[in-house]
């Protein structure tokens, strides 16, 4: 599928359908906008799609109306005439009656939404249907093309992000991951290097490799690397990402119902590649790393046990009461790693707790850290991308939660703000640099008849990186 910008007059084809985008109180001085901008006032509505329209051989016209011009609003509109678009062949877009303002979040969000709208993971399935859409045309001035060329880049990182956490485990396995990570970033341009069990050992990441040892699929540390900074020794951002390929819990077993879900545990590794993808194919002017531990957490007469403890990268022991909090174990040899690289911002995302659902549903993830500059950055980027995000405090008191008798840290703190004392885990890890931690365990994918990787935080992500350059 295609999009591009034409800035030549918009001369309706016999094959194609004309999407007409106006504003709240336009000027009616055409004939077929006034029939249908009417006919819209008295359905009350703010999209109207009819197939054929007399006096041409269109294959449809449709005209969206955006009452208010903020980005939600219009995104909302995006999305439902999305809903249409995908099942037009090409779409001649009029945007001759909107400011350059409307113009501009139009080209953004619509795209977006279509990207949305076609995507499907059908790769495992006999009988596969193509995609109709083909082409979508902007008619506008050029200097739109870099709100495509952004939109083209979130869709090409959240197909990523979404194909990936889709995967089933059996195919998505931890090795899996590293090499299709590697070739994602070879194809931007970008460089990988895959860190397997006895690299790992020899580093002392125990952590990771005591949620490891209970699988036969090992463990492995992807790090991609793109340096796009006109200054090679800038320091970089990195984004740490936690890949559990599929999260039985182990000894800790989950209960059966909607386990298959937690094949999308990796959902915080799979937005890190498809945002780094996406950093990368814009040629970005910043340095970028992204460090991704991954490997299953399964029962097995070799599984780490509840009361085991083990020394992390850093020193500091742990002691593991549940062995379904594994999350924050791979992450916190990861945050260690992070440290030489003597980053300028670490963002962790992870699908970490249940308790970020039932803090924040399903709607917004949450955001803790360590430099609240760095949140107010991700809360900005998330407010201009609608990528909804909540911040959660980190105050000391939460780290009385974890202690305990036998180590330096246990890696649960009970029932109470669950997602925070997971973070004031991570804090123990992350204390040389600016850190955030994103817990997209709501946000990732849906469950029921829509089930699915949603491709979030992957919008937000690519924001964020914009506003570093
Ligand atoms: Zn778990």
């Amino acid at each position: 599928m295609e999009f591009s910008i034409k800035t030549e007059l918009l001369q309706p084809q016999n094959n194609s359908s004309l999407l007409i985008i106006a504003a709240a109180n336009n000027n009616r001085n055409n004939t077929v906008i006034d029939t249908l901008l009417s006919q819209l006032d008295q359905q009350e509505k703010d999209f109207l799609a009819t197939h054929t329209l007399e006096q041409n051989q269109l294959q449809a016209v449709a005209v969206a109306r955006i009452e208010e011009e903020d980005y939600v609003n219009i995104q909302k509109l995006a999305t439902s005439v999305a809903c249409w678009a995908k099942e037009q062949i090409r779409i001649d877009v009029d945007l001759s009656l909107v400011s350059k303002a409307i113009v501009q979040k139009w080209v953004q969000a619509f795209t977006i939404a279509v990207g949305e709208a076609v995507y499907r993971f059908d790769t495992l399935k006999k009988d596969t249907k193509p995609i109709k859409l083909e082409q979508v045309h902007y008619y506008t001035s050029q200097e739109v093309n870099e709100y495509l060329i952004k939109a083209e880049a979130i869709v090409y990182g959240m197909n990523i992000c979404k194909d990936l956490g889709n995967a089933p485990g059996n195919v998505c396995t931890p090795s899996y991951l590293a090499s299709t990570a590697a070739r994602i970033a070879e194809n931007v341009g970008a460089s990988a290097r895959i860190m397997s069990t006895a690299e790992l050992q020899e580093m002392g990441m125990n952590a990771l490799l005591a949620v490891a040892q209970g699988s036969t699929a090992g463990a492995y540390l992807i790090e991609l690397q793109y340096h796009g900074a006109p200054e090679a020794d800038e320091k970089p951002v990195v984004l740490v990402g936690k890949g559990i390929t599929f999260d039985s819990g182990g000894i800790s077993l989950k209960p059966g119902a909607a386990m298959d879900e937690m094949k999308f545990d990796m959902c915080g590794a799979a937005s890190v590649i498809g945002a780094f993808a996406a950093a990368a194919k814009l040629k970005l002017p910043l340095n970028l790393v992204a460090v991704i531990p991954t490997c299953e957490n399964m029962p097995s007469g070799n599984a780490v046990k509840p009361g085991d403890v083990v020394k992390a990268m850093n020193g500091l022991s742990i002691e593991v009461l549940n062995t379904d909090a594994e999350g924050r174990l791979i992450l916190c040899d990861a945050l260690t790693y992070a440290e030489r690289f003597q980053p300028k911002a670490v963002i962790d995302l992870a699908t970490l707790t249940g308790a970020c659902i039932i803090a924040l549903g399903h709607v917004a993830q949450g955001v803790l850290g360590n430099n609240q500059p760095l949140i107010e950055q991700l809360l900005e980027a998330a407010n201009n991308i609608n990528d909804k995000t909540w911040q959660l405090p980190l105050f000391d008191e939460y780290k009385e939660q974890l202690k305990s008798n036998f180590a330096d840290l246990q890696n649960i703190g009970g029932r109470p703000a669950g997602t925070i004392t997971a973070a004031a885990f991570l804090s123990y890890f992350t204390k040389s640099y600016p850190w955030a931690h994103l817990d997209i365990a709501g946000t990732a994918w849906h469950s029921g008849s829509n089930k699915g990787a949603t491709g979030r935080p992957v919008p937000l992500l690519v924001e964020y990186l914009l506003q570093q350059v």
